[in-house]
């Protein structure tokens, strides 16, 4: 799987944990409890997807760091 660049909307995410959950080595809450990105390569990219296709609001985007193609949520066609 690709690289990814992965990145969460704070204006959405709803501070329910899931992803802090599946991945607490990449997310984590800010000091609003908002969750953001502390490290982009502390999970393998299988559970970072889980952790996007897992967010309620669909906050967690992944972007395909060297082609720049966003991969999750995917594109509509
Ligand atoms: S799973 Fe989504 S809503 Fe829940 S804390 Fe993470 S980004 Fe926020």
């Amino acid at each position: 799987m690709a690289k990814l660049k992965t990145t969460v909307d704070k204006s959405r995410c709803i501070s329910s944990g899931d992803c802090i959950e599946t991945a607490p080595t990449v997310f984590a809450f800010d000091a609003d409890d908002k969750s953001e990105v502390v490290n982009q390569e502390g999970a393998d990219p299988e559970t970072i997807l889980a952790t996007a296709r897992g967010c309620p609001v669909r906050a967690i985007t992944l972007i395909d760091e060297e082609t720049g193609v966003r991969l999750y949520p995917a594109p509509k066609k």
